[in-house]
């Protein structure tokens, strides 16, 4: 069959004409895909990162494929997905190609997917087959591959702080979201007896990161118990300390362990001395501490408390 066909893309204003060779038509091996196939957004946002492509074809003089891509234009068909929603989540709402995509308040990695069904909606005129060229209708369904790959970034120097939890790193265990994080100065009063100052003190004594800080809502509770048990004053000036980045942690002689609560934020070294580190130590346990670190691994400098899941440290 040899025919010919004029394309219209009116969003472009463009008109072609072209014309099929008997052995230069039908379904072939049209694929789908994303473009680009990586992007990065910030959290809490919203965007249209991808575009959904189709590979086209036209016939040259010598009825060889000719080969490019093209954007599909009917949104109705493309079928969107997200592998992490609380990453990003992606939704039917179309913006010319694009589907919206959601970030959430938690950074990280997420795969955007999707499949283009040319026969849905009962759809004839396939602008990326090109079926009325051939004369054929064709189902074709592709999903692309890879996925679009999104990097959703806090947009601050959180994301810095984030990549010292990559494992390659410093060998943490876990990668906290953007949202983890607290923001603070050091003369903020976090809880009614500890200062952000306080509660970040070797990140800001090494100007590393100074700002952020992950201080669970469960530990400060904790700490303002443990100080309410000791009845008295608690210091976690050096050798004492709370919070650390898996960097201050890494770099402490000797350097902390590397799943530490110290790097999950809920972990505080008290500073004692012989006088006060059963005292310490008592109201730490009394307060539900999960950990606390013996006598003879920290005596009489520091009372090492935690409130992880029980069997950390
Ligand atoms: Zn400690």
């Amino acid at each position: 069959m040899i025919g010919r066909n004029e394309e219209v893309n009116v969003s472009q204003g463009i008109a072609s004409s072209f014309s099929c060779q008997n052995n230069c038509c039908g379904p072939t091996d049209l694929n789908a895909r994303m473009n680009p196939s990586t992007a990065s957004m910030p959290i809490n946002s919203n965007a249209y990162p991808f575009v959904s492509q189709c590979q086209s074809y036209t016939c040259d003089a010598s009825s060889n494929y000719q080969y490019y891509w093209t954007n599909w234009t009917s949104a109705a068909t493309y079928n969107w997905s997200s592998d992490n929603s609380s990453v990003a989540s992606v939704s039917s709402t179309y913006v010319g190609n694009n589907a919206q995509v959601t970030t959430g308040s938690t950074g990280g990695t997420a795969n955007i997917s999707g499949s283009i069904d040319y026969d849905k909606n009962g759809l004839v005129w396939d602008p990326c087959a090109r079926v009325y060229c051939c004369g054929v209708i064709a189902t074709y369904t592709s999903t692309s591959n890879p996925p679009g790959q999104l990097q959703v970034n806090c947009g601050d120097t959180r994301d810095g702080l984030r990549t010292e939890y990559f494992p390659q790193n410093y060998g943490a265990d876990f990668i906290p979201g953007c949202g983890e994080f607290t923001f603070g100065n050091s003369g903020d009063q976090i809880t009614t007896h500890f200062t952000f100052g306080e509660l970040n003190v070797r990140d800001i004594a090494s100007n590393e990161y100074p700002n952020w800080a992950i201080l669970r809502n469960y530990f400060l509770t904790a700490i303002e118990n443990t100080r309410s048990n000791y009845n008295a004053a608690l210091n976690v000036s050096p050798p004492g300390s709370a919070y650390r980045s898996p960097f201050i942690n890494a770099i402490l002689n000797p350097p902390g362990a590397t799943n530490s609560r110290h790097i999950h934020g809920d972990a505080v070294d008290f500073a004692s001395d012989s006088n006060t580190w059963d005292a310490i130590a008592n109201a730490a346990t009394n307060a539900g501490a999960t950990c606390v670190e013996s006598r003879q691994a920290t005596f009489p400098g520091h009372v090492h408390a935690s409130w992880g899941p029980s069997g950390t440290c």
